[in-house]
């Protein structure tokens, strides 16, 4: 057991309170009960001394009889001191053992003061004394010793003793037993979350805690299987990554060097076909660029290094340019490319060629994975928020799939990457790029009838003020 045990710790913390706690409250009770105790017994024999000696001051004969029949009922001794200093025993009665006497008290007690004072003998038994003058007339003559003995008291205390050491005994073992119990329920998740998380560094990411509490860490162990289920989502992603980027590089790279081959070699047989090699050679090219500056941006968003040249732009310009460039692209699919932009729409703040970026991947995308029909571009300026959406007529995305298009390297369907191409970074880079220039992206699709991206940009209220066109 390692001495940095939570429960080991959290075990001698509490074992050290409840011994401060049982020990202090223990002899706390103790010391009561011991006062109460011998406070309750020296007043009664102060009581009775008291009485003892009002009877013998009586003078009646009969008074020495019944002293001593109240001194067997209220079990204590009593002793007569004659004006000599002397102890008088009855006769037939055995002579006491007189330790108690002491001569400063008989001078005291023949001089008319009373005494009382708290005595053992050699055993360590303790004993009460309470000694009164008998004053007849206005005289002192003699004196009455009552000694009462604690014994009973004693006993009484020392069962108490037990009883406190007993259950203070109880009290400790049932807590080391509750903090084993405790320390185990505690440190047993904590020791499984450390496997897991060591495992976790291992690269192994497909297992699993466990959760059953609600507490803390419960919570910790639902956070370390999240952690744990993004990070094997992240490698899924990654993995998928790398081998579809091996992939697609390959292949430009293996019809530029074909194609390339063939006209080094001169294996043409007329102009038309080499204008068609050549021609596969620049597509092949342009899509190894695409790819390229696709890593290159997603590189430099990583370590964040983009920074963005913030100015108040027209997005209706930025939609035009960018339409321009796809322009050919829809035609050779002979979709139709329609604009819907409202005349009065006020200005924005973002970066002219981030955004064209964002535009131009959005309406690749749709042009890519349309096959009929006709992609839209709408821009509406509301007073509240700048509206900017790519609508198309194409092959859709299924819905459970829509959380994830936004993740990097995430493509719907391996199949479908192969057949039209991307690389899986398009959107989110334009999340980024969007966010980055403070507005939203929303998708919204159904298979088989068509996809609409639309991005927002909402108006602070001095970009209200200074921004209307
Ligand atoms: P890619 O480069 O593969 O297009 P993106 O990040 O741009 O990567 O898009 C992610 C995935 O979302 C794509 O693989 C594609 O399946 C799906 N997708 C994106 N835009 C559309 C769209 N307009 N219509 C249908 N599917 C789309």
């Amino acid at each position: 057991m390692s001495i940095n045990r939570i429960g080991l710790k959290l075990g001698a913390a509490v074992i050290v309170l409840m011994i401060v706690i049982l020990v202090s409250s223990g002899l706390a009770v103790d010391r009561l009960f011991t006062n109460f105790y011998d406070a309750q017994m020296k007043d009664n024999t102060q009581e009775i001394a008291a009485h003892f000696a009002t009877m013998a001051e009586s003078n009646d004969t009969s008074s020495q009889s019944m002293i001593r029949a109240f001194a067997k009922f209220s079990d204590v001794k009593v002793f007569w001191l004659n004006d000599e200093g002397r102890i008088l025993t009855l006769p037939g009665e055995k002579q006491p053992n007189l330790s108690f006497i002491r001569s400063r008290d008989t001078r005291r007690l023949l001089s008319g003061h009373s005494v009382a004072f708290q005595n053992h003998d050699v055993h360590g038994n303790r004993f009460y004394v309470v000694g009164k003058p008998i004053q007849i007339g206005k005289t002192t003559g003699s004196a009455i010793y009552i000694v009462s003995s604690m014994k009973k008291i004693d006993d009484s205390l020392q069962r108490l003793r037990n009883l406190l050491v007993l259950s203070g005994l109880g009290a400790f073992f049932l807590a080391l037993g509750m903090i084993l119990i405790m320390s185990k329920l505690l440190s047993r998740p904590l020791l499984r979350m450390q496997q897991m998380t060591d495992k976790m560094a291992k690269g192994n990411w497909d297992t699993r805690l466990q959760v059953g509490s609600r507490d803390e860490i419960g919570m910790l162990g639902h956070s370390i299987n999240d952690l744990a289920a993004s990070l094997q989502r992240y490698r899924d992603t990654r993995r998928a990554f790398f081998s579809n980027i091996s992939h697609e590089l390959r292949t430009p790279v293996t019809y530029l060097q074909g194609y390339a081959k063939v006209l080094t070699d001169g294996l043409v047989d007329s102009d038309k076909e080499k204008k068609q090699y050549l021609s596969i050679i620049y597509q092949e090219s342009v899509r190894l660029e695409h790819l390229i500056n696709d890593l290159f941006d997603l590189s430099k968003m990583e370590e964040g290094q983009i920074k963005l040249n913030m100015e108040w732009m027209d997005l209706k310009i930025t939609i035009k340019t960018t339409v321009q460039k796809v322009k050919l692209k829809a035609e050779s699919k002979r979709l139709s490319l329609q604009l819907d932009l409202q005349d009065q729409v006020p200005l924005i703040r973002g970066d002219r060629k981030r955004m064209e970026q964002v535009l131009l991947n959005l309406l690749e995308n749709a042009i890519r994975y349309t096959e009929k029909g006709s992609v839209l571009v709408r821009l509406t300026g509301k007073k509240e928020a700048t509206v900017l959406s790519v609508s198309d007529t194409g092959i859709g995305i299924p819905k459970e799939e829509l959380p994830y298009i936004f993740e990097r390297f995430y493509r719907v369907e391996k199949s479908r990457a192969r057949e039209y191409g991307g690389t899986g970074l398009g959107l989110s880079i334009v999340k980024k790029y969007v966010e980055m220039q403070d507005g939203t992206v929303r998708v919204d699709s159904q298979m088989g009838v068509g996809t609409t991206f639309t991005l927002i940009f909402t108006h602070e209220k001095k970009q209200r003020r200074d921004g209307m066109k």
